[in-house]
This record gives structure tokens, sequence and C-alpha cells, in this order.
């Protein structure tokens, strides 16, 4: 039922990112693995060719006006539709020092990216989306996001430190989540935000070296935004989920 579908996954050269375009290939989807840097992404696109897949490269900065425009024309030229975004560039912004301390700069980067990226990319693209039956556009986001976990006493993200960028970009992408669903309610567009667990990538590279052990992988972590991606018409919209369902905002 996927064979005339098209995704486009943003960072999708490398992690959770590229198990996702990987898992939405194998479900019979043409899959459009955006990235910033042009060998990496060729060199996945072709990893997945070489297994089978249809896949292509396409360039794309999600902090880059000029880039995200060309990815808009590029996917317009041809493939020329487009069913699913995931949104799932992303970056940690590095050492997380707390609100008091942070380089403003840092935290611009770390929203940029996180947040800013994501409206760029969505709303460059909405105009194809809109010409999909059944579009759906996934964020990616992460439990770090959730106010309600990170101000329970009883969660485990309550003994993470202050932080000045990061959890705040995934929380305000929940909410740009929510408005972009509201404002596409009644379109057939289902719009919802994942948290995909810690995983073993090199987003967790420094947490790693800290002495912490994670142990999902990339494919664990990208079964959430998979199902998102697939969800059937009537599907939630506006809501954030795990593997264990819905995630308290
Ligand atoms: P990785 O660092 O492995 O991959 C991040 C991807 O995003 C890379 O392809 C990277 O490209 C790309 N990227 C970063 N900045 C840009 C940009 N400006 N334009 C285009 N692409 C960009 O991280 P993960 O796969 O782990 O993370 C993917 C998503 O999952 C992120 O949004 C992250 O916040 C989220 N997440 C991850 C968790 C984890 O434990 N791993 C937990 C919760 C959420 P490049 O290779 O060029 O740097």
């Amino acid at each position: 039922p996927n064979d005339d579908k098209v995704a486009l996954v943003t960072g999708a050269n490398k992690g959770i990112g590229r198990a996702i375009a990987e898992g939405l290939a194998a479900r019979g989807m043409t899959v459009l693995l955006g990235a910033r840097d042009p060998d990496l992404g060729e060199k996945a696109a072709a990893d997945l060719r070489d297994a089978g897949h249809d896949a292509r490269f396409v360039w794309l900065d999600v902090t880059d006006d000029a880039s995200v425009r060309a990815a808009a024309g590029t996917v317009a030229a041809a493939p020329g539709r487009l069913d699913v975004l995931v949104n799932n560039a992303g970056i940690s912004g590095g050492p997380n020092d707390p609100p008091s301390q942070a380089d403003l700069d840092r935290v611009r980067r770390v929203f940029d990216t996180n947040l800013f990226g994501v409206m760029r990319v969505t709303s460059a693209l909405l105009p194809l989306l809109r010409r999909s039956p059944a579009a759906r556009i996934v964020n990616v986001s992460s439990g770090t996001g959730s106010l309600t976990h990170m101000t329970d006493p009883g969660h485990y993200f309550w003994d993470l430190g202050a932080a000045a960028a990061y959890p705040q970009s995934k929380a305000a992408l929940n909410m740009l989540t929510v408005q972009y669903a509201k404002q596409l309610r009644g379109t057939g567009i289902l719009v919802n935000a994942v948290a995909p667990g810690a995983c073993a990538t090199d987003f967790v590279t420094e947490h790693i070296r800290a002495g912490r052990t994670i142990t999902r992988t990339a494919e664990q972590g990208a079964a959430i935004a998979i199902a998102m991606a697939t969800l059937p018409d009537g599907g939630p919209t506006g809501g954030f989920f795990d593997d264990d369902g819905p995630v308290p905002w």
C-alpha cells in the first residue's frame, strides 16, 4: 500500500534518521534522505539502493533557508509528491551549561536546528504535503521535552542536570507540533511528535564517555517515528508518543 508514497527524512545520513529512512523504504516507500553533507547523504542513499530500496539523497541543511528552498524545489520537480515528512535532524548543542551560564549563541544554534529548522522545512514542504491524500508529519522530539517528566521527582529525568538549550528546544518543538496539527486539522494531514528514547548514536557519545550505558539501538528508537509516519487515516494528530503510547506533555 505504500508503493506510491514518498517520504523525506531530515538528518538521514546516520543514527535514528537513517534507521527511519531504512524502515520506511522497507515498507515500500520512495525515501528521500535529507543530509547537509552531500558525501554522507549520497553514501547513505547508495547503501539503501544497494539493499534494493528506492532511495535518493536530497541536500538539506535545515538551518539554511536557501538549502531548504532548493530541497523543496528538488522534491517538487521529482518525484513531484510528498506523503511523509520526518523532521529528525537535531543537535544537542554540546556541553549543556545551566541556564545562568549559557552561551546564548550556542542556545540559538540549538533552537535554529531543533525548532526553527523544523518550521523552515515543514512550511516549505507543506504545499506538496497538502496535495497528498494522507500526509503524515513526524517531529522527532525527546522525552526531555516533557515538562511533566522534568518536574516529577519520581521520574529519572528529575536527576538530569539543569540545562540551557536542548530540553527547551524539544519542549518548544512539542508545542510547535500541536500548533501545526491545529492548523492542519481537517486536511487529513496528521502531525505528531515522538520520543525515540536514549539510543546509542553519535548524539550520545558524550554520555557514553561519561560512563552512562546506552544499549537501545537507532532501529529501536526509529520504531515510534515509523509507526507515526504510517498511521492509518483517522489516527491521532497533535500528540506526543513513545513506544509505550502517549507521553505526558
Ligand atoms: P545523530 O547525531 O546520530 O544524527 C543527527 C543527524 O542530524 C545527522 O544526520 C546530522 O547530520 C543531522 N543534522 C544536524 N544538524 C543538521 C542540519 N543543520 N541540517 C541537516 N541535518 C542536520 O543523532 P540521533 O540520530 O541520535 O538523533 C536524531 C534525532 O533524535 C535528533 O532530533 C535528536 O534530538 C533525537 N533524539 C535522540 C536521542 C538519542 O538518545 N540518540 C534521544 C532523544 C531524541 P551530520 O551527520 O551532518 O551531523
